[in-house]
């Protein structure tokens, strides 16, 4: 699915709500999750916030623009409300029955974190829900103004509640031991060739143990994430992006999967893929009985991580 992110305000003179704690920030900080989250899922994600604007209204139709020209399958545009410091709780906006169907499950996710349920509301008056193509809703996460929300509030869970309303599916939290996501884990790194620290393959059973631990510090180094031991989002969209076997070529890319090949194939890993890296890719083809051009492409692909 292509999801348009649109993190509310964040783009003056188009600023938020300003209450006990500001309404840009915590759009910010649930925003950026919720992008991770969607990617670290295999989902494709449009940041529909622009970079500047003219006007609130200039904001508010770049906003809808991005998201239409880049057809996004489903639109949510987040926000936090504020009144009289004393209203409180969730509500969602939308305009289609398959928004409205969309805004249910989201509400539903985060009225279990506690907050009041002001119900699925009709957002035809809100220009972001009313102007994109897609199925479009608009999400008050809870009152940015009130004590009472502001206290139960949590960044990493309402975006995790957002997320598992859109997509049906839990996301992987930071910091989980979980059985399905540590066996998950497991299979990934030994896919990946990643060992512990006695150079051996990890037991693939779903529990975290030290073997497990230290194959995740010995990527995150590869890798260049801190080294915590644990998969979070981080990791696991590192994971996802090497899985995913981007074609690379030398001059042309760079990043986390560069830095991945280039362990693999003996080069140093600075995430720059130049000429040392193409000839350590070139040593690694000719040992591997491939055709030799320096590219990382499907064969190549297919050596390193099947
Ligand atoms: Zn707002």
């Amino acid at each position: 699915m292509k999801y348009g992110i649109d993190i509310g305000h964040n783009c003056p003179p188009d600023i938020g709500a300003k209450g006990i704690r500001q309404e840009d920030d915590l759009t910010m900080e649930v925003g950026n999750k919720v992008v991770l989250k969607l990617k670290s899922l295999g989902h494709q994600v449009i940041g529909c916030r622009p970079s500047s604007a003219s006007s609130v209204g200039n904001s508010l139709q770049q906003r809808c623009s991005i998201a239409n020209a880049n057809n996004v399958d489903v639109f949510v545009s987040i926000h936090f409300n504020s009144f009289n410091k004393q209203a409180n709780g969730t509500e969602v906006f939308a305009t289609s029955d398959t928004g409205r169907s969309i805004a249910k499950r989201i509400l539903d996710n985060i009225v279990k974190l506690g907050f009041f349920n002001r119900g699925v509301k009709d957002g035809s008056h809100l220009y972001v829900v009313k102007n994109t193509n897609a199925p479009a809703i608009l999400v008050e996460s809870c009152f940015c103004d009130t004590k009472v929300d502001m206290d139960r509030y949590n960044a990493e869970n309402i975006a995790n509640a957002i997320v598992k309303g859109l997509t049906g599916q839990s996301p992987l939290p930071p910091d989980t031991d979980d059985r399905t996501s540590t066996l998950e884990l497991q299979q990934a790194l030994n896919r990946l060739k990643i060992r512990d620290d006695n150079g051996k393959p990890l037991v693939e059973d779903g529990t975290i143990d030290n073997e497990t631990k230290a194959a995740t510090i010995n990527f995150q180094q590869i890798v260049d994430i801190t080294e915590t031991g644990i998969a979070g989002a981080t990791t696991w969209l590192a994971i996802k992006q090497i899985l995913a076997k981007p074609v690379l070529r030398a001059n042309h890319a760079a990043g986390t999967v560069v830095k991945y090949v280039q362990y693999r194939v003996g080069a140093q890993t600075d995430g720059i893929y130049g000429p040392g890296t193409a000839a350590a890719v070139e040593k690694y083809q000719k040992q591997q009985g491939l055709s030799v051009d320096g590219n990382v492409g499907p064969q190549t692909w297919g050596k390193l991580i099947g």
